[in-house]
């Protein structure tokens, strides 16, 4: 196998089933390659039937690589091969929820409306179902989920002056492997927005203060606490990363949104932005002892390190001291 140039000029051929980039976070498919798969992938036998990347695409012979050894009907299908690759499948169910709008019906047609006070609303969606149905779908009431896997749900809205309802389709396919911005899980939605002048609970507005702790220096440690007050409990926490806890940790830095909803639909917003420390947080600590100073470096970090001192000590605490000027390293063991 001949080793890639270096240089491709930075422009990848616009191509779904082939590739000039050869390094396995740059290939579009890289979610159908498994671990153990090397990549560029060798022509031999245990190969042979797997997704990988293999050189010779778009029928050159060097540079240019495709996902499988024998080329598939949408690519250099002169193999005698007779299906199209995972690729090729992932590709064209793609396309067709690009081009097909599976939702064919809804009820109630308008999707906004006003009522007055208590009102029951019947809402219903007529969609089309791949055979296996593989589709899940999902109602959302001011994002708290409300069914699942259901067409239609009857509703009785009043409490709070504002509703939206959002139904939610998604075709979890196996022949899917979602890897964003590449491959995603087709996904349609319909709202409606239901605006009431007349709610018939009139309790405190919903309020949420959150407490951050940003992560250490290259961990993964940050914490977000929420405190809600106002509506009535019981709270619903819909975070933007998936959690439904009123306290998030172990986070890294990014951006956190929450939603808070409550027992009648009323919600409340808000967003942290956590932030990597740029340096190790270094609490050096020294106590006099009958046995001499005691030193301790008080470390706050994920990561496995060393600490090297000038006495040649390898630990964060030193013991037995005398009067003097020490120094210390800290390095990060890496793997
Ligand atoms: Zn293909």
């Amino acid at each position: 196998m001949s080793t890639p140039p270096q240089e491709n000029g930075g422009m990848e051929v616009k191509l779904n089933n082939t590739t000039n980039f050869y390094q396995r976070n740059q290939v579009r498919w890289r979610a159908w390659i498994t671990p153990e798969t090397p990549v560029p992938t060798p022509y031999t036998d245990e190969y042979l039937g797997v997704v990988g990347l293999f050189e010779g695409g778009q029928h050159r012979l060097s540079d240019h690589f495709r996902p499988t050894a024998r080329g598939c009907l949408m690519g250099a299908g002169a193999f005698g091969v007779q299906h199209l690759c995972p690729i090729c499948v992932q590709r064209t169910i793609l396309k067709h929820y690009d081009l097909v709008n599976p939702i064919e019906r809804i009820t109630p047609t308008q999707t906004e409306m006003q009522i007055e006070g208590e009102t029951s609303i019947h809402f219903q969606v007529i969609h089309l179902k791949p055979e296996p149905n593989t589709q899940k779908t999902e109602w959302r009431l001011n994002g708290k989920v409300i069914a699942v896997n259901v067409n239609q749900v009857e509703i009785t809205l009043g409490s709070t002056d504002h509703y939206q309802l959002t139904f939610s389709l998604a075709d979890k396919t196996k022949w899917i492997r979602p890897d964003p911005p590449y491959a995603a899980y087709p996904l349609h939605q319909v709202s409606w927005i239901i605006k009431n002048s007349n709610p018939i609970h009139d309790s405190l507005p919903l309020e949420i203060e959150l407490e951050a702790t940003n992560p250490s220096f290259l961990g993964h440690d940050g914490q977000i606490q929420s405190q809600v007050s106002g509506g009535t409990p019981p709270y619903e926490y819909i975070w933007s990363n998936g959690s439904q806890d009123p306290f998030l940790s172990d986070l890294s830095a990014g951006t956190y949104e929450l939603r808070v909803v409550d027992q009648h639909f009323d919600y409340a917003t808000t967003s942290y932005q956590l932030e990597q420390k740029s340096k190790l947080d270094i609490d050096l600590r020294s106590v006099w002892t009958k046995n001499g100073w005691k030193v301790d470096l008080n470390l706050e970090s994920d990561e496995k390190l060393n600490c090297w001192w000038s006495t040649e000590a390898v630990t964060s605490t030193v013991n037995g001291l005398k009067d003097g000027i020490y120094q210390y390293k800290v390095q990060i063991l890496m793997g």
